[in-house]
């Protein structure tokens, strides 16, 4: 899980502020305003299948991307990343499910993302 400091456009605010945007791999978990708490980001139902979506093409990715570090960097592989990832890869990935949970979770259903961070993708109304 990925976390940035963002400056956008919020509206209840009406003004510039700094937010907070999630990502949980490639996916855009939420955006919050960090003075009004204004949070928006894709529906439930949305977030919960692109998560799905781009965990399997990383999972289905990932044993390629381990055979070529691997073959490129054999030492450092067994020694670090492979180690490594076999402690933290499991925390990373509940810590992610447990992201995805309680946001699908708590986020109103019928309420469309704010204009001024759509992503083009983003349909207006899934429920
Ligand atoms: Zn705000």
């Amino acid at each position: 899980m990925d976390k940035y400091l963002v400056l956008l456009d919020c509206v209840p605010c009406g003004t510039e502020r700094s937010h907070m945007a999630t990502y949980t791999g490639n996916v855009l978990v939420s955006v919050v305003c960090a003075t009004c708490g204004e949070t928006v980001g894709p529906p439930p139902a949305l977030l919960v299948r692109e998560y799905l979506q781009d965990l399997e093409g990383r999972v289905s990715r990932k044993p390629g991307r381990m055979f070529r570090s691997a073959m490129h960097h054999p030492l450092g592989f067994f020694l670090y990343q492979l180690p490594r990832g076999l402690i933290c890869k499991p925390a990373e990935m509940v810590q992610e499910f447990e992201t995805i949970a309680y946001t699908a979770r708590h986020r109103p259903v019928n309420r469309a993302p704010a204009e001024s961070v759509t992503p083009a993708t983003w349909p207006a109304n899934i429920s």
